[in-house]
């Protein structure tokens, strides 16, 4: 379902992200990535999103070369994906059900049934209680699964979370890897980044990272 082959990323000279990254992730699977900052993993998650393309090698998901995708076709491959990434913030000048209809009605949903789907979706991150809150009034493990909300509201084929768990309680944590492993465990395909070691000690599968090199898990 994605594809890395030799996959690298150059910034700058000397901003290398990537370096001959080849692995390949299937349908269903859950994927933790892990490295240290800087590692290269925001970079990984967006040249699956077409935010950034390959300096040399290619990316495929679904069989279908990132790289040579027109414009016009970037809005289709993103709606394939659910994505939770760093710099996507909540909208503060909305409510937490406004937030997630939003994907919506850009996509042309009636307001209708934008606001139900919205609803089914703050239920199965166990927010639908916080529906009409200010995102800042959340704590920051709220604000991460109403954003897990946001992002598979479309019924994407594929999540990417990118350190959905950074600066969490262990508590608040688990909520939110919850949340995502529900997602897959209904089929969703997911990649997710994170350091927490105990998270890493457990999973299935882990694609190490450091230096923009793979250091194991990639097959
Ligand atoms: P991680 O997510 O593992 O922390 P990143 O993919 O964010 O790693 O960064 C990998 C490397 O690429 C780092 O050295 C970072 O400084 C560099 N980098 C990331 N984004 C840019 C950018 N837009 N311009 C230049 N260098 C960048
Ligand atoms: P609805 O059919 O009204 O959307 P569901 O209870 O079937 O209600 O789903 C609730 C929400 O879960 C969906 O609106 C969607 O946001 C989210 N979701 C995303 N991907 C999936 C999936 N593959 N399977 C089930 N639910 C998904």
């Amino acid at each position: 379902m994605i594809e890395f082959q030799s996959v690298s990323k150059q910034y700058s000279a000397e901003a290398v992200a990537l370096r001959d990254v080849s692995l390949s992730v299937a349908k269903g699977e859950l994927v933790y990535l892990a490295g240290p900052s800087g590692a290269g993993k925001s970079t990984l998650f967006k040249m699956i999103a077409a935010i950034e393309r390959p300096t040399t090698g290619k990316v495929l998901v679904n069989g279908e070369d990132i790289g040579k995708l027109g414009k016009a076709a970037v809005p289709f491959l993103r709606r394939k994906l659910g994505l939770i990434l760093q710099e996507q913030r909540l909208l503060t000048d909305r409510s937490v059900l406004a937030n997630i209809m939003l994907p919506l009605l850009v996509t042309g949903a009636p307001k209708r049934e934008a606001e139900q789907r919205a609803r089914a979706a703050l239920d199965k991150v166990g927010m639908l209680d916080r529906a009409n809150a200010a995102p800042l009034e959340l704590s920051g493990g709220e604000q991460q699964r109403v954003a897990i909300a946001r992002a598979i509201v479309n019924r994407p084929q594929i999540i990417l979370a990118d350190e959905p768990t950074a600066n969490l309680d262990r508590a608040s944590a688990d909520k939110v890897l919850d949340a995502l492993r529900a997602f897959n465990a209904v089929g969703v395909t997911c990649m997710i980044s994170t350091h927490d070691e105990q998270v890493l000690a457990s999973a299935s599968r882990v694609i190490h990272l450091d230096h923009g090199q793979l250091a194991g898990g990639a097959a």
